[in-house]
């Protein structure tokens, strides 16, 4: 049940769009009061305005995952006007062109620096907070197929890569937090292949995504809201770990 989670706080990166929008959409529905953090403001702003008037709240902070400044302004914010932070869901990731034969570093140092970095940065707040507070919270981060086994597209190089960090940042945490007897959750939400803004045009082009696309072998983000509601559904003593949602084809 979500009963314990009613007027708590979560907080969601890249809120604006696919599926963190559908993951803030579903635990504002849920009775949430979730700070939604993405660099298009515009966007936050328009998700908060469609869900007034359900059981919780959104709050729009514009925020760059990929500046630390950003997260502990975001943080700071949060304590002084809503109080402890119960849920993390580290969602807002990129891709692009990763590949590693002749892409461009910059490409690569952003999506580390969002992936990985962004996504390390907020869960050690959060784990502050919890700890500061006694929260027994849960942090979900929105990992991928990839960060758990390879697949052979070309340009797909830095980007498991970083999803793959993402795996290893989780079983870390799990077992530092576990040696410590700590209750507070970690779940690591692996998606296959959703329908979002995700996926550059130069991917869609490829065999692999065109034969899914095609065969309508695609998750929707609301598949994925639903994962974490599923996660977080769990009674206190049991934890959701690895969960990979792969899709059964149409066809
Ligand atoms: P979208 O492109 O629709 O959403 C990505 C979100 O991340 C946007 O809200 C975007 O907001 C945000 N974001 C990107 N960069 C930053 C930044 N620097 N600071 C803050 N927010 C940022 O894609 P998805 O919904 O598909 O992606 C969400 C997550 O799901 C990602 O981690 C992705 O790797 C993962 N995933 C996706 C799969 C898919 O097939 N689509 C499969 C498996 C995993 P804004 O641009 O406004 O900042």
């Amino acid at each position: 049940s979500m009963d314990r989670w009613v007027g708590k706080v979560a907080v969601v990166t890249g809120a604006s769009s696919g599926i963190g929008a559908a993951i803030a959409e579903q635990l504002v529905e849920e009775g949430l009061e979730v700070v939604a953090l993405a660099r298009r403001k515009e966007r936050l702003d328009q998700l908060a305005k469609k869900l007034e008037g359900k059981k919780g709240k959104l709050y729009p902070i514009k925020t760059d995952v990929s500046k630390e400044e950003d997260i502990l302004n975001a943080f700071k914010w949060i304590k002084e006007n809503l109080g402890p932070v119960h849920v993390l869901v580290n969602n807002a990731g990129i891709v692009g062109n990763t590949n590693l034969s002749d892409g461009d570093s910059n490409v690569w140092r952003n999506i580390i620096n969002v992936n990985v970095l962004g996504l390390s940065i907020a869960t050690r707040e959060a784990v502050r907070d919890m700890k500061a507070n006694n929260v027994d919270g849960h942090i979900i981060h929105i990992n991928s197929v990839v960060g758990h086994q390879l697949i052979n597209a070309p340009n797909l190089n830095v980007y498991p890569a970083t999803k793959y960090a993402v795996t290893a940042l989780a079983e870390t945490l799990r077992l530092e937090l576990n040696s410590t007897k700590s209750k507070i959750k970690i779940t690591s939400l692996s998606p296959g292949l959703v329908d979002t803004e995700l996926i550059p045009d130069d991917y869609k082009q490829l065999d692999i995504f065109q034969k899914a696309f095609n065969d309508k072998a695609v998750l929707d983000p609301q598949d994925i809201a639903d994962g974490v509601v599923y996660a977080l559904s769990t009674p206190p003593h049991v934890q959701y770990f690895v969960v990979i949602i792969y899709v059964l084809r149409n066809t």
